[in-house]
């Protein structure tokens, strides 16, 4: 005999009111187990993407999450650990030169990643463009990576975290309730302490190309999800960073990786590199080495052979080359001026076309596809200046690419150039 039906349930949110801890405890637990049908859990995430959750009833929410599945436990590995969650965004390839780089000072940094879904790339479809990169890792050899190996480990997160959070997370995608700070804070944080990391460096990502389209909404999510963290225990910070135009200079794949290994190699562009670094110190600090010099580290090449070891550990061969579009096609400057705009969500959704990123989950990516940009807002360009270069194996999707990119990479001809503002837009912790 169940506790509760999920009618009372729904009606309860419908009807702005409050849930109670045993009602919220239930349905999680009832929708893991099959009993609340995906069309009631539906209409109740629509209740709370339309009139919201108390903090207590966030925390409540993520713990009954939390308690769906199994808990990591990392205490008993000989280094501390850091992790770091990102909420989406268009050429986000930070975890890829980030997590060796804090390796590399003899911190464990457990990446549990995900696939793009959607405009947004996926960390694992980029790392499963270098040849032979096993997404899939035993939990032995995850423990045996961290404690003795590399230290980072960038691999797909078992079934047994916050089951609930799978199902629901994938009923929101297509009933349009995603976009919910309630509904993402719990989402991530659940997995996120039921991963049993130390400490946690969230990047909250704002603009065009990320869930929160403005800062207010980008705080309110930074300040719930660290409020959540805090509250379990794990030593948790907020950056928030700009999203309205890509990160970096490639978005795509293989385009990708090769922006990171540039990182690690001491070059690659100012913003990727500014955001691993901020993203670097803070994971140091919280791991207790507020001293350490991340900068150095990208320098010298202790970086890069923590990257290498990674990649190898996980069958990847960080010598070979990647792979590369079939077909490319220039757009180029079509007058003399300063390039105004290059927002993140139209060319997310260009390279997403171009076939770098899917529709449906079960669709294959291509390691090739995406963008490469050559100016970015704020530059001086002149006509017939190569300022991107479109990349795909499959030539008839270059025109809906196109498509998407009308309205951006304008050019005014009157402009002056500025240089690129910082792209970490505040810290935020408890
Ligand atoms: N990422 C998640 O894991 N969950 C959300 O709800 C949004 C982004």
């Amino acid at each position: 005999m169940e506790r509760f039906d999920a009618v009372d349930v729904i009606r309860t949110k419908r009807d702005r009111e409050v849930l109670s801890d045993d009602q919220i405890d239930w349905v999680i637990d009832a929708y893991t187990r099959g009993v609340v049908a995906d069309e009631q859990m539906a209409s109740l995430a629509m209740a709370i993407f339309l009139n919201g959750m108390n903090r207590h009833e966030i925390a409540r929410w993520a713990n009954a999450m939390i308690a769906s599945g199994e808990r990591m436990d990392f205490s008993s590995l000989p280094r501390p650990t850091s992790d770091k969650h990102s909420t989406g965004g268009v050429g986000d390839k930070i975890t890829l030169p980030l997590a060796p780089l804090v390796a590399s000072f003899g911190v464990a940094v457990p990446q549990l990643s995900g696939r793009g879904l959607g405009h947004t790339g996926g960390t694992l479809d980029k790392m499963e463009a270098i040849k032979g990169w096993q997404a899939n890792i035993s939990n032995e050899q995850m423990y045996r990576q961290l404690g003795t190996g590399s230290g980072a480990i960038i691999c797909a997160a078992g079934s047994g975290l916050a089951p609930a959070d799978k199902k629901l997370y994938a009923l929101r995608d297509i009933t349009s309730t995603v976009e919910c700070i309630p509904l993402i804070a719990t989402s991530i944080m659940s997995k996120k302490i039921a991963e049993g990391t130390g400490s946690l460096v969230l990047d909250v990502k704002v603009g065009s190309g990320a869930f929160m389209k403005n800062i207010e909404d980008a705080r309110d999510l930074a300040h719930t999800m660290v409020d959540l963290g805090t509250d379990a225990g794990v030593n948790t910070v907020a950056l928030l960073s700009d999203m309205s135009v890509p990160l970096g200079l490639t978005i795509g794949n293989a385009l990708e990786v090769r922006e990171s290994v540039e990182v690690l190699a001491g070059g690659g562009p100012d913003d990727v590199v500014e955001l691993t670094l901020a993203l670097a110190r803070e994971m140091l600090t919280a791991a207790g080495q507020p001293d350490a010099d991340p900068e150095a580290a990208l320098k010298d090449g202790r970086a890069m052979d923590a990257w290498r070891e990674m990649v190898s550990e996980q069958g990847g061969d960080p010598d070979a080359p990647l792979p590369v579009a079939t077909h490319q096609e220039d757009v180029l400057a079509d007058r003399d001026g300063v390039l105004t705009d290059v927002d993140a969500l139209k060319v997310g959704v260009a390279s997403w076309r171009l076939g770098a990123g899917r529709a449906r989950k079960e669709d294959p990516v291509q390691a090739g596809a995406g963008i490469e940009l050559f100016a970015r807002p704020g530059d001086r360009v002149t006509k017939g200046q190569k300022i991107a270069t479109l990349h795909t194996d499959t030539p008839d999707r270059f025109e809906r690419a196109k498509e998407s990119l009308h309205g951006t990479l304008t050019i005014d001809p009157g402009g002056q150039p500025t240089p690129r503002e910082s792209v970490v837009l505040e810290r935020i912790r408890h």
